[in-house]
């Protein structure tokens, strides 16, 4: 198979592996017989661990915590269950538990046994109240060289007003990122800080004598020690938070149903290898909505393995819609340590299942959303931050994806191939991501060889960044260069889901939307918002204002999880504006007036880019030309507009909620 020449080498590496966390401090409790020894209580088990360390039994180890439940028992024979799937679902080197007997009274544990939790081991350090923490490669342990960025781990039991120093003694060199002034997160459960912020100290980095990049933070631990302080890489979104999203939306969506027109399906597309789901949502109105069910995509093979629930009752499958809606995809994840992706999804999310606002409405009205929130959902759960369990890039195999060694990217793709191609609905796809590098808020397209049609391309990213101060315009990318870059490895972005789908589909609207997880170099400028019915402006938020003070002596701020949900929120209202229906559109008081104007622009600055001028669609034009919008509003070239709402609009920017 694929993997084995260079990916890992053989199943002998597998008989070397231990589960248990290393420890070679001897204050560090990190295994049963030592937790047992200090802390007897801690290892009193529930009911609940009981049975499920039994169910783990079956694979020949325990595997800890609240994981095992995620896990799909595949049916004997099974077509898609990996060979490798028993020993994987085994093997959880990321995850530990470690106490420390600081005094009679004091027990610090560090934990990481949670779904997409990823410390390896930890010990003592040189100096009080330092503690020194290693992290797990992602696939490890057959990769010698994987990645190691994400972090995901919980400190318990110290001390009010104590600090404590975390120094990372293998982490990936991320001095670009650290040295643009990423801070990890942290929140403190289960009552303190339910919401995730970033840490406030001063984060220090350097490479040792010996090549390692060294990352470390202080952090005074405030609360009381009976509550828990949890620390990411980024703003966490595990797999279980994903299913639990859904949940949410399942169960809204069924109170709501009977007196409010929606539509809502959840189902497996596949398993992935270690038995997770990968589930699509399908959300929607039932205007259009048809008698007939989708049938299963043709799988070419003889042991069908799309859709498994539906494979024994067709009836699991969505519902069909006429020719009036047209389905838009979005998918996040493929990559499990790019969360902000998860959190851009979330924000368009929120808009397509307000139940309350008209733009929601609007959205289930026109559109069909299909939604796969966790392409690699092993990889998240394990806490790695690109790879899956195999020590595959998914990202690079849409090309000519094999069902067993890639089994949910196979799945996805036949699962968009089939709106495009059997009911040739599909208008849109947005793959969310999250980048390390390249700073701000983004999209990377195709470059098509029609003109008009590239114009559309551009057009709707415009689109986004008219409706978000932090997207910005001018490091998105539609060059053919971008579509066939190499990595290291020598694997191509034409195997990404992006390049790969608009081939095998000739879509238009097809994207990677990515986000630095620091920040931008600048924001925009924005036109109002006009309620069109009535002719008023309506306010800002805060994460739209630029006069609030997340946006206060900054050119661009460091990046929230409001901010994340707020690009997700403009790519949603950015479809309203796509088909001319958004009843609360900031395009009319642009200087651009109608998104036809917008796309005239975009197609004279097509000959710009032709001849290699990076400001095709640039922040320069655009800043420009919005600033002129705000000047021509100030002057009163609206006359349409109400003078109360003028007035409300003129107190709205110095608002600061
Ligand atoms: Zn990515």
């Amino acid at each position: 198979m694929k993997y084995q020449d260079s990916q890992y080498n053989s199943k002998n590496q597998w008989n070397k592996v231990s589960i248990e966390p290393q420890n070679d401090n001897k204050i560090n409790l990190g295994n049963e017989r030592q937790r047992t020894e200090h802390h007897s209580n801690a290892t009193k088990k529930s009911k609940k661990e009981k049975q499920q360390d039994n169910q783990a039994s079956e694979y020949g180890c325990v595997v800890k915590g609240s994981n095992q439940h995620q896990l799909v028992d595949y049916p004997a024979g099974f077509p898609l269950a990996h060979p490798e799937s028993v020993h994987l679902r085994a093997v959880h080197p990321q995850r530990m538990t470690a106490k420390f007997q600081e005094s009679r009274d004091t027990v610090i544990t560090f934990d990481s046994d949670f779904c997409s939790g990823n410390l390896s081991k930890v010990t003592k350090g040189n100096n009080k109240n330092e503690y020194f923490l290693w992290i797990s490669h992602d696939s490890a342990p057959y990769l010698e060289d994987g990645y190691r960025t994400w972090f995901y781990f919980s400190v318990h039991g110290v001390p009010q007003g104590e600090q404590l120093t975390f120094t990372f003694k293998n982490l990936n060199v991320q001095s670009k990122l650290y040295g643009q002034g990423l801070k990890p997160v942290f929140r403190v459960l289960p009552n303190t800080q339910k919401k995730w912020r970033r840490i406030f100290t001063k984060v220090n980095y350097f490479i040792n004598n010996e090549d390692q990049f060294i990352l470390r933070f202080t952090h005074m631990f405030s609360n009381t020690p009976c509550e828990t302080t949890f620390f990411a890489f980024s703003y966490p979104f595990s797999y279980e938070e994903s299913q639990a999203k859904i949940d949410d939306i399942q169960t809204r969506f069924a109170a709501a149903s009977l007196e409010k027109n929606l539509y809502f399906h959840r189902e497996v597309v596949c398993y992935s290898i270690e038995g997770r789901k990968m589930e699509m949502m399908t959300i929607s109105s039932r205007d259009g909505m048809l008698e007939e069910r989708e049938a299963i995509p043709e799988d070419g093979v003889d042991t069908p393995c799309l859709y498994p629930e539906a494979q024994k009752e067709p009836a699991r499958r969505p519902h069909q819609f006429d020719e009036s809606k047209k389905v838009v995809i979005f998918t996040a994840r493929v990559h499990p340590g790019e969360t902000p992706g998860s959190h851009v999804l979330n924000g368009a999310l929120d808009l397509i299942t307000d139940l309350k606002s008209e733009q929601g409405r609007l959205l289930r009205k026109h559109y069909v959303f299909k939604i796969i929130p966790t392409l690699n959902p092993d990889g998240v759960a394990r806490g790695y931050y690109r790879l899956d369990s195999l020590g595959q890039n998914l990202n690079r195999f849409y090309n000519d994806p094999d069902r067993r060694d890639q089994p949910t990217i196979w799945a996805a793709k036949r699962a968009v191939a089939q709106y495009a191609t059997q009911y040739k609905n599909l208008e849109a796809y947005i793959d969310f991501h999250a980048h390390a590098s390249k700073k701000g808020v983004f999209m990377f397209g195709n470059a098509l060889p029609d003109n008009d049609r590239q114009a559309d391309n551009i057009t709707f990213a415009k689109l986004v960044a008219m409706n978000c101060l932090n997207f910005d315009m001018n490091e998105c990318n539609f060059s053919e260069k971008i579509m066939s870059i190499k990595d290291k490895n020598g694997m191509s972005r034409d195997g990404s889901s992006r390049v790969a789908l608009q081939k095998a589909t000739g879509l238009t609207y097809c994207y990677t939307l990515e986000c630095n997880y620091h920040n931008g170099k600048r924001i925009n400028t924005l036109a109002p918002k006009l309620m069109k019915a009535q002719g008023h402006i309506e306010d800002e938020t805060a994460v739209t204002d630029p006069n609030s003070k997340i946006y206060a002596n900054t050119n661009s701020p460091p990046f929230t999880q409001e901010i994340f949900e707020d690009v997700g929120n403009a790519v949603a209202i950015a479809f309203l504006d796509h088909i001319g229906v958004n009843p609360v559109s900031r395009i009319p008081l642009s200087c651009y007036r109608t998104v036809e104007n917008v796309r005239d622009d975009i197609m004279n600055n097509l000959a710009k880019y032709s001849a290699g001028q990076v400001n095709v669609c640039g922040v320069n034009h655009f800043s420009s030309s919005n600033t002129k919008v705000s000047k021509n509003y100030q002057k009163a070239e609206a006359p349409f507009l109400k003078k109360e709402a003028r007035g409300k609009h003129s107190h709205s920017g110095s608002k600061d909620p």
